[in-house]
């Protein structure tokens, strides 16, 4: 009997894992990261296909089902299992990675394989099609979102195949999509922390004006706060003569934020805006918010349409006034 709750959906279709693993572009010399390789369909095809294969799987009948499968092959000593849940265990170093993952952790397994410490090709991976359009979606595709804009920074990102859900038993209530993702190399140099505190602001709303987002009291006040503990900071090291940071400083203790975004199907532009009044001291840092985005004329814009150049130069312009996100 399979389990639900771990996304247990077997690959029954031959011909399709034939077809993952061709599209993989395999060489015989790779070691192979598979996750969650369950009853060893996959598995199999990868062993014929690399030198080695590293699985990892979180059930322990899995395991001793894949380790019965292989027992007494030619097979046996180029697969190593290891059981444990995928997101706690530290990986391996590997050269692809090909998988038919539960869909409850296709978010923080895509960035745990993106901040990899040590390089690899490619990941092909099987999604939940709609997670798997909205990684590929493009500055203006209905599915464009944080998560796309995120993961492309670091990884060039492909749709390879379509799958319908008959070609798994138990058939899951959704299609699914193989997706291929290359990390970028070099990888770009930005503050990660940063860089996810600034998308997760400008996607509030995606298809706001990025004016309307800036203008809010809520933004606004936690802009503030970091500035004023990023101008506290460079005061007292100028007064400990001190050479002033040059780099983004970790102020704050936010989450790396790699859940999904809840706002990615938030179409709804026409909400009411409720306008802060203009008061005093907070209307000074209102100003040379504003003042950034109209430097780079990103007023009018809405973040549904913009590339990730557009975000990457509104983010500097930020960062140059002291303007920080995390
Ligand atoms: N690869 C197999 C196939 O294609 O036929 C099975 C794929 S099935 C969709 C997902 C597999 O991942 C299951 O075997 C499940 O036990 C395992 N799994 C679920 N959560 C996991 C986790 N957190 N870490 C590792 N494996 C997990």
């Amino acid at each position: 009997s399979f389990h639900k709750s771990k996304g247990q959906h077997i690959l029954k279709n031959p011909l399709l894992v034939d077809s993952i693993v061709q599209k993989a572009g395999i060489k015989s010399t790779d070691v192979i990261l598979e996750i969650g390789p369950g009853t060893g369909n996959l598995t199999k095809k990868l062993l014929e296909a690399g030198k080695e294969v590293i699985a990892v799987e979180l059930d322990s009948r899995m395991v001793l089902e894949l380790q019965r499968r292989f027992q007494g092959t030619p097979f046996s000593n180029r697969l190593r299992v290891i059981q444990g849940d995928v997101l706690k265990t530290e990986l391996p170093r590997f050269d692809i990675c090909v998988a038919n993952i539960p869909y409850q952790i296709s978010s923080p397994l895509t960035f745990k394989l993106l901040f990899h410490p040590t390089s690899f090709r490619c990941a092909v991976i099987m999604y939940q099609r709609e997670f798997a359009m909205r990684l590929v979606a493009q500055p203006g595709d209905n599915l464009y979102c944080r998560l796309s804009v995120n993961t492309q920074l670091y990884a060039r990102v492909s749709h390879l195949l379509k799958v319908g859900k008959n070609n798994f038993r138990p058939p899951p209530k959704v299609d699914s999509s193989v997706v291929r993702i290359e990390p970028r190399k070099p990888q770009p140099q930005v503050n990660k922390k940063e860089w996810d505190g600034f998308l997760r602001v400008c996607f509030i709303r995606k298809n706001k004006t990025l004016g309307s987002i800036f203008r809010q009291k809520s933004v606004l006040s936690m802009l503030e706060k970091n500035y004023k503990t990023l101008q506290a900071v460079l005061a007292s090291l100028q007064n400990n003569g001190q050479a002033a940071p040059n780099t983004a400083m970790d102020l704050g203790d936010q989450s790396m934020g790699i859940e999904d975004d809840d706002n990615a199907l938030d179409d709804d532009d026409d909400d009411m805006e409720m306008d802060e009044g203009d008061g005093g001291e907070a209307s000074e840092f209102k100003e040379k918010v504003m003042n950034v985005l109209k430097e780079g004329a990103f007023e009018e814009k809405r973040s549904s349409k913009l590339s990730q150049q557009e975000f990457l130069y509104l983010l500097s312009l930020f960062n140059k006034s002291g303007i920080h996100f995390s």
